[in-house]
């Protein structure tokens, strides 16, 4: 029934990691079974995420591709964008995959409505149960359909990232916790984390 090339029980571990089935897990889904068409799935830094969004999606491609935060080989941009690039380090190869805008033929009021409310108020018990199926129905599209149809895929403009280095560690001046060197700021002649550069920002 549903078109991924991912086995059902793949795709239930990627649900029990992420915590829940929603539309946007299954666009990371999605988006890895392509990328994985292309590229192997990464052994040791072999391949190289650029994510231009914090949201669901980004679980699945860490859980699905073996790029992740803590490897080093997951690079986070706060675009908001559902854009997804990846390397490949072995050639330099690199695609962006972009979702398509129009995946669902008409705005989903309903959808918005609810949602809405959600952040808002908070909802009924049935809003609850409606919102739930609303999103079930989307999942099951973006599993349901092609490659084609769900993402854009165009050549990575810009050279591959550089391998995670290793950086002196410092002890922040304020607060004396342990911090990485590059993260740190010079004021007034002490060494700062970045808190607490900024709280004495503030005072200023
Ligand atoms: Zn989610
Ligand atoms: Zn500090």
């Amino acid at each position: 029934m549903t078109q991924t090339d991912i086995s059902p029980e793949v795709v239930q571990q990627t649900i029990e990691f992420h915590g829940h089935s929603c539309p946007g897990l299954a666009f990371g889904i999605r988006a890895a079974e392509l990328v994985m068409a292309r590229f192997d799935r990464a052994s040791d830094e072999e391949i190289v995420a650029v994510v231009e969004t914090d949201m669901c999606a980004v679980d699945a491609i860490q859980f699905l591709t073996g790029c992740t935060f803590g490897k080093g080989n997951l690079i986070h941009l706060d675009y908001g964008k559902n854009a997804f690039t990846f390397y490949r380090r072995s050639d330099e190869k690199g695609i962006r995959i972009i979702s398509k805008p129009n995946i669902f033929p008409r705005q989903d009021d309903e959808l918005v409505a609810l949602q809405k409310k959600k952040v808002k108020e908070g909802l009924i018990p049935e809003e609850q149960k409606r919102l739930k199926e609303v999103m079930a129905v989307r999942t099951k599209r973006i599993m349901g359909a092609s490659l084609d149809e769900l993402f854009e895929v165009k050549p990575a403009s810009g050279p591959i990232p550089r391998k995670a280095r290793i950086l002196e560690s410092v002890i922040c001046q304020a607060c004396g916790e342990v911090t990485m060197e590059s993260r740190t700021r010079r004021l007034l002649g002490q060494t700062l984390c970045i808190p607490c550069f900024e709280a004495v920002e503030k005072r200023h």
